[in-house]
């Protein structure tokens, strides 16, 4: 017995030093795909961890994600199907039209090529070594990285050589990794419970990683560490310059004596200014700015890296700044669809002087080797009031120390005068740390058009669409939408919307659904409801509705109100904003739309 014990923890040894073959990692995805449900995922996933080396331990995050890096490093592998399909007929030597033809069939390249690479096998005898997880790290790298004259050859060589080295079962995945359509539904925080599991010692170790990972945004570096250096040296786990920081988000609420009653009757209320949430990081001479979703937007706003080159005193920092675009002359600010000229990958020369931006800044969280995410946020404050040089373009946002309804009403109504949406009201209590990552009581927001229900939009998920017939036969007649829960990470229905869409919509929308199209329902997404069509949880809409109803079909927090029920909202209408800037996990929550329930039952009696 004692024996055999060493035997396997000598097995565990070398198999951590050595490399993971990837069939390990694809029987897992396999695995993952046959069940829904997320404990399983979970299970699995921790699984494919414990056997994994631990330098490969961030690969194998990485490309269970479908992808070789994190979110904010802007590498893709970028595969077009086209590509793909070159690099499977190569690798079999079946003709083209054979693998066009049978792609129909099965709707996934992936399947497609484990079809034929298995019809191979059948016929020829293939004894090569096993394919590591490593080897085809490496080479989707090259693949990515592949560029100038002559890249399309090298990726679909490089492709079609990894291809004749997998089995069928592995070709399907590298190829569904390669082609940016793996789609297995481990979500971030399904990673986290699994390295909680596999290097932690069990979830409730989760917490701890979920800081690491709020203050870089890198599951594989949170993977990587966790692994190498076990759970108690994740406390010593550093903010980085250049590592974006996941963003601190606001509640709402709709009258300053609520307001002020949650922040123990005294706050910093600041203008609420409606730009782009930039996240700047500066190192010397170098600044990269990160988006609200934190993807590198550095090149799309260089005259605001020059401005916080210019205006920002620390050597180093990482502050948050909302970007608004403003009329140079006048000072005047103008509303957020004029930013929106800005997102563009082409003509950023021409867009900068045709809209001009200014910074205002709201938040320090590292400067100078020091990390303030942990200070309370007058301690921030201060810290901005000394590293901020105020000019014409760059500014601290307005703020006022309130501790009273008057002033507050006041304030607010100067914000809204200046252009602002209202305000954002933070606690200065000694807890007041900057929490990365969570929507909290510590900020609160408070908009002008909350006071009339259901006049304030929210940020709803597609996760669902039906056919549509008649004149809107061939594109899809209504989609459904989903609020977030993030306590248990899943998306509720709320509602089914097929108004305020033009004809350029429903064109468009297809296009960029289908891209996310699953053949079945995300394990991630609560509905009573079929749909024609599922996706996974990626699109951000806004939405307007009438009112919040209770609901028996929809699953927006269930049993909140009454046992049984959920929310719905009626005659929603879609306002023409695609929420780009946000990601699923960012759209309004369950409770944000029990709030606003609430509320209209308080007017209505
Ligand atoms: P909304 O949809 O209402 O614009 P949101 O869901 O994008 O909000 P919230 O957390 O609800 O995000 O509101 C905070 C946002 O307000 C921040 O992301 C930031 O872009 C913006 N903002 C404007 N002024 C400030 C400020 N003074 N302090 C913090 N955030 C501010």
């Amino acid at each position: 017995m004692h024996v055999q014990f060493d035997l396997i923890a000598y097995l565990l040894k070398y198999q951590r030093e050595a490399s993971l073959e990837f069939s390990l990692a694809a029987k897992c995805y396999e695995e993952v795909e046959a069940t829904a449900k997320r404990l399983e995922m979970t299970d699995l996933f921790a699984d494919l961890l414990k056997v994994t080396p631990k330098g490969t331990v961030d690969k194998i995050v990485y490309l269970t994600q479908g992808r070789l890096y994190p979110n904010f490093v802007n590498v893709e592998i970028g595969i077009a199907e086209k590509l793909a399909i070159q690099a499977v007929v190569r690798a079999t030597g079946r003709a083209e039209k054979e693998v066009k033809e049978d792609l129909p069939r099965t709707g996934d390249i992936g399947e497609t090529a484990r079809g034929f690479l298995t019809k191979k096998a059948q016929t020829t005898l293939v004894t090569s070594t096993p394919l590591t997880t490593e080897i085809v790290y490496g080479i989707l790298e090259k693949i990515a990285r592949a560029s100038g004259v002559g890249a399309i050859d090298k990726k679909l060589s490089l492709l079609a050589g990894l291809l004749i080295r997998a089995t069928p079962n592995e070709a399907k995945y590298i190829i569904r990794i390669a082609t940016g359509s793996l789609r297995l539904g481990i979500a971030d925080m399904t990673v986290l419970d699994a390295l909680a599991v596999a290097y932690g010692g069990g979830k409730e170790a989760r917490g701890i990683l979920e800081r690491a990972y709020n203050i870089s945004s890198d599951l594989g570096k949170v993977a990587r560490t966790v692994a190498d250096k076990g759970i108690n040296a994740m406390e010593g786990f550093k903010v980085t310059v250049g590592n974006p920081i996941r963003p601190m988000l606001a509640e709402r609420l709709g009258s300053p004596e609520e307001i002020l009653e949650k922040l123990d009757n005294r706050c910093i209320a600041e203008f609420k200014y409606d730009g782009e949430r930039i996240q700047a990081h500066k190192e010397d001479n170098m600044v990269t700015l990160f988006s609200r979703r934190l993807e590198n937007i550095t090149d799309q706003y260089p005259d605001a890296v020059e401005l916080f080159k210019r205006d920002i005193k620390a050597k180093d920092a990482i502050l948050e700044a909302e970007c608004v675009a403003v009329d140079v002359d006048t000072g005047e600010l103008k509303p957020f669809q004029e930013l929106m000229h800005r997102r563009r990958k082409y003509g950023i020369k021409e867009a900068m002087e045709e809209y001009p931006v200014s910074l205002f800044i709201f938040d320090v969280l590292y400067a100078d080797g020091n990390d303030y995410t942990l200070e309370p946020y007058p301690v921030r404050r201060k810290k901005l009031e000394e590293i901020v040089e105020d000019g014409d373009r760059v500014k601290l946002v307005e703020s006022l120390e309130v501790d009273n309804v008057r002033d507050l009403e006041r304030f607010f109504e100067k914000s809204v005068e200046s252009g602002c949406e209202g305000l954002m009201c933070k606690s200065i209590a000694e807890d007041s740390v900057y929490q990365a990552g969570a929507r909290g009581w510590m900020w609160i927001k408070y908009k002008r058009d909350y006071r009339s229900e259901m006049t304030d939009t929210v940020d709803l998920v597609v996760v669902g669409a039906y056919y549509g017939r008649g004149k809107r036969a061939g594109t899809y007649g209504a989609l459904l939408l989903t609020a977030y829960n993030p306590t248990s990470d899943v998306f509720e229905t709320v509602t089914k919307c097929g108004t305020g869409f033009t004809d350029a919509d429903l064109k468009k929308l297809p296009k960029i659904l289908n891209e996310h199209k699953i053949a079945h329902k995300d394990a991630r997404v609560q509905s009573r409801l079929e749909t024609d069509v599922w996706f996974e949880p990626f699109l951000v809409l806004e939405v307007l509705g009438a009112e919040i109803t209770l609901s028996p079909v929809h699953t927006c927090a269930t049993d909140a109100i009454r046992k049984g029920s959920g929310l719905a909202i009626r005659f929603p209408r879609f306002t023409g904003n695609y929420r780009v800037d946000k990601s699923a996990e960012d759209a309004t929550t369950e409770k944000e739309i029990l709030g606003m329930y609430r509320k209209q039952l308080k007017r209505l009696s």
